[in-house]
């Protein structure tokens, strides 16, 4: 015979049923509770209740809202056991309990599903609390609450129905309830009275008939499973549903359903409610932090209806300052709360997030949590934390997320000037940092302004790559169109700059040179601040303060070194980019794109020579154009070897499609027949006849030196003369080769004929040994499949994981923007596989490369170059198949050194 499975987990002082390790099953919510009530390091006064599990909330979402048949039993036995703890009754005329049935998922989901507080108040309780409490005020002011929060949650959001805005019955009754205050002349809320309130009540429930067409139930039992139902279906609710494609927190987890007796806040002065912090969640301070509210019930404080008090004298600020403190209104009660504070640190050794009630001078605890706070704060609280000696070192790594890192990197906006400005516009986060300037509307303005020392932010409906001097220049970018991974996102990052894009409410006229949002229009010149962090765009000069120069920062990445295995490179194009990464830790360059110096600054003369290059009908064409462009090469690939002295970098043979570079414009194009002495018709001819369908699978990479061989050769000679002269003047060059777009051994093997010529020629001339590794990225699904092959050629593999996921996929990057939000939105993907690695499928693929890889030579060096080598899931996982290192842009270093300091951390765990 099967046992009947347990649903329900008392805890009280009837003994405890559950703990803080069974999350999954009881929720966040539920299991803290159960740890705070039955630990005997706690044992801290929590109302007794019970915890419906996720369970339950799974199979009433797979049966139709039916519940598992044991359910009811057992619900109504640990009723019994809360009846007794408490002793009161649910439903009892005399001595009534009642309950709250409070949502809580594995993860918390601040305010994204439903409570119902007061559940149990009807004709037949309401007379006997009465009598209980010789507080009819109270009594009334709680079933005004039950009729509002019930109404909303259980008879209107849990039904389905979607009220036009400002028709939502929640909204309606506030309405009813503010006008009668303005009847009254009341200021706030606990100025109303008994016969107010017993008034008001009776119109809520006429108007709940009214416009919800059914009578409020008077039944305790039908009020009680009525929140419980709500409960569950508020995981499917809108908000929660949303927020957990942003968190990426699967559907069928479900929530639990805490059923817990009250305890009350608004039984009159000596009663209140308030949220804290353990420590304070803005700067990681050690000094508790919080907000209360007498005479009030739980939901005020978060709803911020009323302006909280401060919880002690630290967390005064100018707007509360002139309210009492709890430690000064209350001074025993705050102790308790001190002393339960330093328990609650002392057994979870986090910072906790927790809510409190105070029941006629005694203190109730109703949740805690670890609490959220910014990436400041957890720097802050790990290390001091470590230094209290509440944790370790590894635990230290652990505690700042790798995303939080970008915080501390950037120049930021002041949070505190941030609380009081107005947002205009928000959108996504693409580039971190704050940044504030005035607004030009083209690239061509922006480089112009900053010249004369301007700060100015580019303002564009879209970026496309000729807007990149101006981005360079800019100090932030704002576009209304655009994604995280469009080019001014990708861009924005690689420097490190604040950007956000896909400000959807703004409406740029390039032309007239002004935006305009909310019907106000900004002209060129008018300030504007961007928190590129969170993607809010502000009207007006924002002060900001610099983060970086941090010592404790310095501190924490000395720990992060200590436990890291993982090598962490950087993709560096520039010897200033190759510095200012190597300032952040990077131990090389995985990626260096030979393609770079046809882009950009000072790009004109190689690229004029290029095009020549391309143009070229014969091969003594080419190659008279190429010998012009050699120095060029060498003097980039020079210095930027210079640069990572005694350091690998990674050198890819010319990479894009040659039609890329072909000029459009007639002025150009008459130039370029000038220099090469034919019409401006064959320059056209010439360049259609390079025009691809599909580029990006056409003539490109290693395709290119198998039909030119001229063009890696030159290249090659560039990089060994370069390196040549690094020797003879005394530097330490590391130079790999890496071949691109390749899908056949063959393909490296003909390379490597002109590699090993050049090779030989140029130690030959410079009278040096040259060391050096050859090898290629792998990004063709085929290159995979026959990585043992390649491998017996390549010294060394990089993962170009864009391309791979690309091809793998068969999803062009540059065009995802059409049905990628769709893939999200309708969960076939949980995340955007060009930001982070597609594990379950592309990981396939990688995984097996390294694996037939290292089959064939066992030193083989395997890394990893595109974008998701900064993503911290995507280093944990490159890692965990074994590759040498990640390689992402400059400003990522420090993001991928954590990331993979704390997946070192996290494998020796498990062992
Ligand atoms: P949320 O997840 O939105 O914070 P909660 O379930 O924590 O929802 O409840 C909302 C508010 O109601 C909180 O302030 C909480 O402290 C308060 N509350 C919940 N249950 C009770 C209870 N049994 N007695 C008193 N207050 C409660
Ligand atoms: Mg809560
Ligand atoms: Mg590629």
């Amino acid at each position: 015979m099967t046992q009947t499975p347990k649903y329900v987990y008392y805890f009280g002082p009837e003994g405890t049923e559950g703990n803080a390790s069974m999350v999954n099953l009881l929720g966040g919510k539920g299991a803290n509770l159960a740890e705070m009530a039955g630990h005997p390091d706690l044992r801290l006064p929590v109302p007794a209740g019970f915890t419906i599990t996720t369970e339950v909330c799974t199979y009433f979402m797979q049966h139709g809202g039916q519940y598992p048949p044991s359910l009811k039993e057992q619900v109504e036995e640990a009723l019994r056991k809360v009846e007794k703890a408490m002793g009161m009754k649910f439903g009892d005329p005399e001595n009534p309990l009642l309950v709250s049935c409070r949502s809580g998922a594995r993860r918390s989901m601040p305010g994204m599903m439903e409570t119902v507080l007061n559940v149990g108040l009807c004709s037949k309780t309401i007379p006997g609390l009465i009598k209980k409490t010789n507080n009819p005020r109270f009594v009334y002011d709680a079933y005004r609450r039950l009729i509002m929060m019930y109404s909303d949650v259980v008879m209107e959001k849990a039904e389905g129905i979607e009220p036009p805005e400002g028709m939502g019955i929640r909204v309606q009754l506030e309405r009813m309830m503010e006008e009668l205050k303005h009847k009254k002349g009341y200021e706030k809320d606990t100025d109303l009275t008994a016969e107010d309130l017993q008034q008001l009540c009776e119109a809520f429930k006429a108007k709940v008939k009214e416009v919800l067409g059914k009578p409020f139930p008077d039944d305790p039992f039908e009020q009680l499973w009525g929140g419980i139902a709500a409960v569950f279906k508020s995981w499917n609710g809108k908000r929660a549903v949303a927020y957990r494609r942003i968190e990426g927190i699967p559907d069928d987890w479900g929530t639990a359903c805490n059923v817990q007796s009250m305890v009350f806040g608004n039984m009159g002065d000596t009663s209140a409610t308030g949220v804290a912090f353990t420590r304070n969640p803005a700067t990681g301070e050690n000094q508790f932090y919080g907000e209360w509210l007498p005479n009030a019930q739980g939901e005020d404080v978060v709803a911020g209806i009323r302006t909280p008090n401060p919880l002690n004298k630290a967390t005064k600020t100018e707007q509360n300052k002139h309210l009492p403190s709890l430690e000064e209104a209350m001074p025993e009660i705050y102790q308790q709360l001190l002393d339960i504070r330093n328990r609650l640190e002392r057994h979870y050794k986090d910072m906790q997030d927790i809510e409190f009630t105070i029941q006629e001078g005694k203190l109730y605890m109703l949740q805690c949590r670890v609490g959220k706070r910014t990436g400041t704060a957890a720097l802050n609280i790990a290390m001091d934390m470590l230094k209290e000696g509440l944790i370790d070192e590894e635990t230290a790594v652990l505690r700042v997320a790798p995303k939080q890192l970008d915080e501390l990197l950037h120049p930021i906006v002041d949070p505190n000037a941030e609380k009081k400005a107005t947002t205009i516009a928000s959108g996504l986060p693409a580039g971190p940092g704050g940044a504030c300037g005035q607004i030009v509307f083209t690239s061509e303005d922006a480089v112009e302004w900053t010249k004369k020392g301007k700060k100015v932010i580019l303002v564009r409906e879209e970026t496309n790559p000729e807007d990149v001097e101006g981005m360079r220049a800019a100090v932030g970018i704002l576009t209304a169109r655009g994604g995280m991974t469009s080019h001014a996102a990708l861009v924005a990052r690689g420097w490190g700059k604040c950007c956000i894009v896909g400000a959807g409410k703004i409406k740029v006229d390039p032309v007239k040179k002004s935006m305009t949002v909310n019907g106000k229009t900004y002209k060129e010149g008018d300030w504007i601040t961007l928190n590129g962090t969170r993607g809010f765009v502000y009207e007006g000069q924002l002060p900001l303060i610099d983060a970086t120069e941090n010592p404790r920062l310095k501190e924490f990445m000395a720990l992060v070194e200590k436990y890291r295995k993982l090598g962490v490179r950087t993709n560096a194009d520039t010897p200033a980019d190759a510095k200012i990464a190597r300032e952040f830790g990077a131990e090389g360059i995985g990626l260096f794109r030979t393609e770079h110096m046809f882009y950009g600054e000072g790009s004109d003369e190689p690229l004029f020579i290029l095009r020549k290059m391309i143009l070229s009908r014969t091969a003594e064409e080419r190659r008279k154009a190429l010998d012009e462009l050699f120095p060029f090469m060498k003097r980039d690939i020079k210095g930027t070897l210079e640069a990572m002295n005694g350091l690998p970098v990674t050198i890819r043979l010319l990479d894009p499609p040659l039609h890329e570079f072909v000029p459009q414009d007639e002025e150009k194009q008459a130039e370029l027949a000038k220099a090469m002495g034919i019409s401006v018709e064959d320059v056209k001819r010439r360049g259609e006849e390079l025009h691809e369908t599909n580029p990006m699978m056409g003539h490109r990479g290693v395709r290119l030196g198998i039909t030119y061989p001229e063009i890696t050769e030159t290249q090659v000679r560039a990089i060994f003369e370069a390196t040549a002269e690094l020797i003879k003047e005394g530097k330490d060059p590391r130079p790999e080769i890496m071949v691109p777009v390749t899908c056949d051994v063959k393909e490296l093997d003909i390379t490597k004929q002109i590699v090993d010529r050049v090779h030989a020629e140029v130690e030959k001339k410079f009278g040096v040994k040259i060391e050096y590794l050859y090898g290629t990225m792998i990004e063709i699904p085929r290159a995979c499949l026959l990585a043992d092959k390649m491998a017996r050629t390549a010294q060394f593999f990089s993962f170009g994981t864009n391309d791979l996921t690309q091809m793998g996929f068969g999803f062009s990057r540059d065009d995802i923007g059409g049905f990628l939000p769709d893939y999200l939105e309708k969960r076939i993907l949980m995340a955007d596989p060009f930001q982070t690695i597609d594990q379950e499928g592309i990981g396939q693929l990688i995984e097996m490369a390294v694996r037939k890889g290292r089959a064939t030579r066992s030193d083989l060096k395997i890394g990893i170059c595109g974008e998701q080598g900064g993503d911290p899931d995507s280093v944990e996982f490159c890692f965990k198949v074994g590759m040498n290192y990640v390689s992402c842009s400059p400003y990522r270093v420090p993001i991928a050194r954590l990331a993979a300091a704390q997946a070192s951390i996290k494998a020796s765990r498990k062992n």
